[in-house]
């Protein structure tokens, strides 16, 4: 059915483009990113396991812990070839190579604006370095990238020169940058058609996203022949980022469908990962991996929705596809479908009198700006039906927690579980972790913390604090609940509480 409604670009039943991961290497030039080692070794392991043909995992010649990371990365035995970035030169190379890569990627600024102002080299000096720098590459290994830096603001004609010396040399790939963001998918695409007609080697692209254009330039690159893409998990990069991998991918996968072996149902979790490690958040409405991406709020969308999830959804590319969920969401726009919905899934069966009740005080409550948890809906329910609904399977007794500058931050709870009392204590990181360790270790069931939100009601150190907490269960079903007050710990433990207090009664 989607194949009649949906325009794929036949001449894109082409095969296989391979993914070129650069979030270690031009991704840790984002302003104010450092990844840790540990970090990194962890973001190359994932990117491996999700099936990127090639980690660029460094700048070696930059610094000696550069150098360390990069052969650490390539010591874990990843299947994805491992990749060192170096300039022209043979210490640069060297340095690449002491690590053992799998293959050096070169590159030489060629547009005049960059080479007048950054090497101070004549055009025929660039073509002698960079027909030296790659037969010496291919000297000591087969895999060799060569870069023209600025490719797109490089006169045509020269640049036609620059990659044929460069593949007469020994390059197995020529890679064209939009070093700053400045080329159209229009011009991307004519760029890329005459480097294919008149280069013999394959092409690698990497775009930044100045204009917002990365993505939608990497693809018109595919189109014209490209046959690999550069990405970085989340779009990192230096200033407004390169081209987002997971939005690269599904457009490549569900649009034009190419396969790009990626497994695209850990895209969501490895974007999850990189933020974490970033401190970058992922904003609610970014592409494929954004919390809205299949939310539905809105009466209209939500009654469609659970009626035929494709009505406002792009059905090419579902929340299972891409390690995602699909939820109704309670806010001031929800219907009575949603709504009645999302009772019965909680085995409450209100009557239409009672419903109309509790849609009514839902959008009244969401009206003010304020989310409206599972907990919240819950206890509307019971108000509107007269009814007592809550079994709780866990009352907290006691908490006691222990922070400071010398100790690892410890909590101990004791709390009656089901009507025994249990006992348990856990680290974090910090108090408000190790207190929810705490707290999710005095449960026998297999419950994890989904998701965790805290907002300052108030400025000032004595701020009331609002923290909304959203729990898994074995089963995959979410819920969420909140709690608030002066104390951030109390405050986190309470919305944990009610949270696992819900999943009992669903
Ligand atoms: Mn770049």
């Amino acid at each position: 059915m989607l194949r009649e409604i949906v325009f794929f670009t036949d001449s894109h039943a082409r095969g296989e483009v391979t993914v070129f991961d650069t979030t270690l290497r031009d991704g840790e030039q984002t302003p104010g990113i450092a990844f840790t080692f540990e970090q990194k070794l962890e973001i190359a392991r994932q990117l491996s396991a999700i099936g990127v043909y090639q980690i660029e995992a460094g700048f070696p010649a930059s610094s000696k812990a550069e150098k360390e990371t990069v052969s650490a990365i390539k010591k874990l035995g990843c299947e994805a070839k491992i990749c060192g970035l170096a300039r022209m030169t043979k210490a640069d190379v060297d340095a690449c190579l002491d690590c053992d890569v799998d293959m050096v990627h070169v590159f030489i600024p060629t547009s005049d604006i960059q080479r007048v102002h950054t090497i101070n080299k004549s055009r025929e000096e660039v073509l002698a370095i960079s027909d030296k720098i790659v037969r010496y590459v291919r000297d000591h290994i087969a895999l060799c990238m060569f870069s023209a830096m600025d490719a797109t603001r490089t006169d045509r004609d020269y640049l036609i020169e620059v990659f044929q010396t460069a593949a007469d040399a020994g390059a197995t790939i020529i890679n064209v940058p939009d070093t700053v963001g400045v080329i159209s998918p229009s011009a991307m695409k004519q760029l890329i058609t005459r480097i294919a007609r008149e280069v013999d080697c394959p092409i690698d692209v990497h775009c930044h996203n100045d204009f917002g254009l990365a993505v939608a330039n990497t693809i018109a690159a595919v189109e014209a022949g490209a046959s690999q893409v550069q990405v970085t998990v989340n779009g990192l990069g230096e200033r407004a980022g390169n081209a987002d991998l997971a939005q690269t991918v599904m457009i490549m996968e569900s649009i034009y469908r190419i396969n790009t072996g990626i497994r695209k149902e850990r895209l969501v979790e490895t974007s999850r990962l990189v933020s974490r490690f970033s401190g970058i958040a992922i904003p609610p409405t970014q592409p494929v991996v954004g919390d809205n991406v299949f939310s539905h709020e809105s009466g209209i969308h939500s009654h469609g929705m659970i009626k035929c999830s494709e009505t406002f959804e792009p059905g090419i590319m579902t929340p299972e596809m891409v390690g995602h969920r699909r939820r109704l969401t309670l806010g001031k726009h929800v219907g009575r479908h949603a709504v009645r919905q999302m009772l019965t899934d909680a085995h409450i069966d209100p009557s239409d009198g009672q419903l109309d009740t509790i849609v009514e005080k839902v959008k009244a409550i969401a009206s003010k700006g304020k989310r409206v948890t599972d907990a919240d809906l819950y206890e509307i329910a019971e108000s509107a039906m007269g009814i007592e609904l809550s079994h709780k399977m866990l009352t907290l007794q006691d908490i006691a927690i222990m922070t400071g500058n010398h100790v690892i931050p410890t909590a101990s709870v004791k709390a009656t579980v089901s009507g025994n009392e249990r006992v348990h204590s856990a680290v974090g990181n910090g108090p408000v972790d190790a207190a929810l360790n705490a707290i999710l270790g005095v449960i026998p069931s297999r419950i994890q913390l989904k998701e965790f939100n805290i907002e300052a009601i108030s400025g000032g150190s004595d701020a009331m604090c609002h923290v909304t907490i959203a729990v898994e269960d074995e089963h995959g079903r979410i819920f969420d609940a909140s709690g608030s007050g002066d104390d951030i710990v109390l405050s986190s433990v309470e919305a944990l509480v009610n949270a696992i207090n819900l999943i009992n009664r669903a």
